[in-house]
């Protein structure tokens, strides 16, 4: 049912209050391909809401949020090296990767507990532990919304990148035009477990785990998240508030000449990416408020709603890191989720 006016206060995990003129739950890819042909919505703006995780609404919205709830998951193939499985946009990204790692199916582990939809991982192409999504997705069906066509796209078509891909690198497709109706995965049959990174390698040493199996990696990645993450129920944000930045050679030689102690993560093109939470936590803004907003205490990455922000709260603070950790260190930190 399309309803007007709608208060999407609770539909974005930093809480931040904003109206949709209009609203619309979609529960499969026959009401997207009827929605184009519904004359009284033409030319209406746009915007494909998941599970609102990795949202900024920086004011009310004047046209037409399509909240995309397309249940369903099933196993469509396998050949010599991967189980192929498919899962509806809607489905809740972590209930789906607990699911196929019932089935026996591994390779999802590493992003297990990360909040949000199916539809919207490839987006932003998620990531955690070593691990991103891209690496499992054979690829995606999506529809127009204003056409009604479905577009089928591989992996490749996807151009997953950092915390990108073909959807936030071609902005018509973030305008709301663009939604994910289904995604498939390939999940290796000869899997190998990616415990390399620093946090899951000291829970699994914990827990005494020299040899982890898919279920038992997702159990250490859930207990490290939940000891280092605040919950969005308790206080609402948005996981990752900036991207990690990518700066060339010579600029990470200057950074880490200053400070050896820097995290550098050298690029395959060369390049050498840093931690935001690091650069965050250097220039003071660690567990500091801004009025209503501040960085976690816990982790300097993560910007919290401490109760009652608006949009103009978030903005003083995010402005004013990022023009410190600018005259402070030269980089730009670039924020991760969507502003809409
Ligand atoms: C506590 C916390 C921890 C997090 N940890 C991580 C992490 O470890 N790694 C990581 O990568 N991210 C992380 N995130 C960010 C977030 O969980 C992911 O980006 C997630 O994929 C967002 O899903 P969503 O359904 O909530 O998307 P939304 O916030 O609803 O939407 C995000 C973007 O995707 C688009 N979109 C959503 N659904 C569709 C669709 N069906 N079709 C087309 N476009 C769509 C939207 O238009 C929007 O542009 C974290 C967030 C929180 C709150």
């Amino acid at each position: 049912m399309l309803l007007k006016d709608f208060d999407l206060t609770t539909r974005n995990t930093l809480a931040l209050p904003a109206r949709a003129a209009l609203y619309l739950e979609v529960g499969s890819r026959e009401r997207l391909e009827a929605l184009a042909c519904d004359l009284s919505l033409k030319g209406l703006r746009r915007f494909v809401l998941g599970g609102g995780s990795n949202l900024v609404l920086t004011g009310d919205f004047d046209g037409l949020v399509l909240h995309i709830a397309i249940p369903g998951r099933r196993c469509t193939g396998e050949d010599a090296d991967h189980w192929y499985v498919s899962a509806g946009a809607g489905e809740n990204w972590n209930d789906f990767v607990r699911w196929t790692l019932d089935k026996g199916w591994p390779g999802l582990e590493n992003l297990a507990q990360i909040p949000g939809s199916v539809g919207a991982a490839p987006v932003q192409n998620i990531g955690a532990y070593g691990l991103e999504v891209a690496d499992r997705i054979a690829g995606l069906t999506a529809i127009d919304t204003h056409t009604g066509n479905p577009l089928r796209l591989s992996r490749a078509d996807c151009r997953f990148a950092y915390r990108s891909s073909v959807f936030k690198q071609e902005g018509w497709h973030l305008d709301g035009r663009t939604a994910i109706v289904e995604v498939t995965f390939a999940l290796p049959k000869r899997w190998t477990p990616l415990t390399a990174y620093a946090e899951l390698a000291a829970e699994l040493d914990a827990r005494k785990n020299a040899a982890p199996n898919a279920r038992e990696i997702a159990e250490a990645v859930a207990a490290v998240r939940r000891r280092k993450l605040p919950d969005p129920a308790t206080h609402p944000n948005a996981g990752s508030f900036f991207q990690n930045p990518t700066v060339d050679a010579e600029k990470a030689a200057e950074l880490t000449a200053r400070d050896p102690t820097m995290p550098s993560y050298p690029q395959a093109d060369g390049r050498v990416k840093h931690a935001a939470g690091w650069l965050i936590e250097r220039a003071g803004w660690k567990g500091k408020r801004l009025g209503c907003v501040g960085f976690h205490e816990k982790q300097a990455l993560v910007l919290v709603n401490y109760g009652g922000a608006r949009a103009s709260d978030l903005a003083a603070l995010t402005h004013a890191v990022q023009a410190d950790v600018k005259e402070k260190f030269g980089v730009d930190l670039i924020p991760e989720p969507v502003l809409l």
